[in-house]
């Protein structure tokens, strides 16, 4: 089943079962505490908050998101993106656990004529919070998953808040065996690879009060309304629905990989490094031309630095896979085609979406030579005094200078054996700012030269990237 399909059936059936369809929101939140959306519940917040009174009383929609911190996953793990879609139906004070369990099984295990994915029940796991006896009773009971397929597990996965004092309550999971070829057995408490998660329903039924974080805080009651808030991985479903390994070998993904193959020469399947790169490709191209289509430009700071840490990766990686000249023309075009079916705004927009991304590429090559010169002959020097760290003067250069994002730094320098002083970096970013504070200062009294303008001019917003330690993450 295409993803395309997999979509339409999901609206579909939550549409014929009283939902109101609501299109995705931008991936920039129209909420301050969030860089980028992460899911598909962010729209909803002000709903679920409280704050304002949900114009009907159930919704579905399929979100786009976007999440930085599972970066490092990508083309590791079989089913990480940075860029995924969120299929979510939610309920305001209106069906609960029972209607949300219900809802789910029925449209997972229907048979494909007669509108729903045909997934076979065998093969799915189910995971509830440890304490939730009525949700693990509703899926025996009701449902009628044997016992043994149902884990019991802790807080850090089943239980769901905002990490602040407000609505909270416990998750369930539906998991989906994908056999032996990824592993023991035992069940996804066990092996996640294998039993891959494909769908989160967050009961929201009492009010947290103030604590550290997500697992350590008092529970101050039930809430008034009780609420659900769910989210399945439209890539991960198309994984199991098409048959494929991984997520990046799906419809939506495996053309701009057979793009990158065919401006490289290295084949899909052909090695492991190899393989890894393509996936970070495909991956980070997608997400570099979604995050472009909603207004993020590349920059120093905020949402526009994850955009440019992004491509970067998946130009440099593009050279490891051997390519020598532009190729961001050619991989945001096949973007475009794949992703335009569903989000038709791309092809509207595709002039101004591959002027940013191309202008992005032209920026970073210029500087990208000179930069890994500088990285190899501080990686030389290093070795041959015997340190086994790079100095945090030389990631701030190849930063300030010729434009080598941290991260970059610390992969390039983590490939020849290095690491980087992090904490160098930082203090010499930290200063940065704070000379740049005062002089912006003191040109606003008017006592700096014109140099010292120019100066901050060539720095400005070089600042620290903050798209890790913000508070997006896992959500739903
Ligand atoms: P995982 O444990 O696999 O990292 P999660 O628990 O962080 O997933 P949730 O926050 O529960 O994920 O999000 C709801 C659903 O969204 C997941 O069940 C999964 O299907 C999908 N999903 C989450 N993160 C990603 C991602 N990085 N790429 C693709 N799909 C994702
Ligand atoms: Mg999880
Ligand atoms: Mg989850
Ligand atoms: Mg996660």
């Amino acid at each position: 089943m295409e993803s395309a399909e997999i979509r339409r059936r999901w609206l579909s059936f939550f549409e014929e079962r009283g939902h109101t369809v609501v299109p995705s929101a931008s991936l920039i939140a129209d909420d301050p505490t969030l860089l980028l959306v992460p899911a598909g519940m962010v729209p909803f917040k002000p709903y679920f908050l409280g704050e304002v009174k949900p114009p009907f009383p159930r919704a579905a929609s399929v979100q786009k998101c976007v999440r930085t911190p599972d970066i490092e996953e990508v083309g590791k793990t079989t089913r990480h993106g940075t860029f995924f879609q969120m299929c979510g139906n939610f309920s305001f004070g209106d069906y609960f656990k029972e209607g949300a369990i219900k809802l789910a099984w029925e449209l997972l295990t229907s048979p494909v004529e007669h509108g729903g994915y045909g997934l076979d029940p065998e093969k799915l796991w189910i995971t509830v919070y440890e304490q939730d006896d009525e949700a693990e009773r509703i899926w025996r009971d009701v449902v009628g998953v044997p016992a043994e397929r149902i884990q019991r597990l802790g807080m850090g996965p089943n239980f769901w808040s905002m990490g602040v004092p407000g609505p909270c309550g416990p998750c369930s999971e539906i998991n989906y065996d994908r056999g032996p070829e990824f592993g023991v057995e035992g069940g996804p408490a066990v092996n996640d690879e294998r039993y891959v998660e494909i769908w989160n329903l967050v009961f929201m039924q009492y009010e947290r009060g103030a604590g550290s974080g997500k697992e350590d805080f008092p529970i101050l009651g039930d809430l008034p309304a009780k609420n659900i808030d769910t989210g399945l991985g439209l890539e991960r479903l198309a994984m199991i629905l098409q048959g494929v390994r991984n997520m990046y070998e799906t419809d939506t993904l495996k053309v701009v990989i057979d793009q990158a193959t065919e401006l490289t020469g290295v084949r899909y399947g052909q090695a492991h490094d190899s393989d890894v790169s393509l996936r970070v490709v495909a991956d980070h191209m997608r997400t570099s031309v979604m995050l472009i289509g909603d207004g993020v430009t590349p920059g120093n700071e905020g949402r526009g630095y994850v955009l440019r840490r992004i491509m970067r990766r998946a130009i440099r990686n593009m050279r490891l896979l051997g390519a020598t000249g532009p190729v961001v023309g050619r991989l945001v075009d096949t973007v475009i085609r794949t992703m335009g079916e569903q989000y038709p705004e791309l092809e509207t927009d595709r002039k101004r979406i591959e002027t940013v991304a191309l202008a992005e590429e032209a920026a970073f090559l210029k500087t990208l030579k000179a930069g890994t010169n500088i990285l190899d002959t501080a990686v030389t020097e290093t070795k041959a005094g015997g340190g086994k760290v790079l100095p945090g003067d030389k990631a701030f250069l190849l930063h300030d200078t010729w434009g080598f994002p941290i991260d970059l730094t610390l992969e390039m320098a983590a490939e020849q054996g290095l690491s980087v002083d992090e904490d160098g970096f930082r203090r010499l970013m930290k200063e940065q700012r704070e000379r740049a504070k005062a002089d912006a200062k003191a040109k606003k009294t008017g006592h700096a030269d014109v140099t010292a303008y120019r100066e901050i001019a060539d720095t400005a917003g070089a600042t620290e990237f903050t798209g890790y330690t913000n508070t997006e993450g896992e959500s739903t």
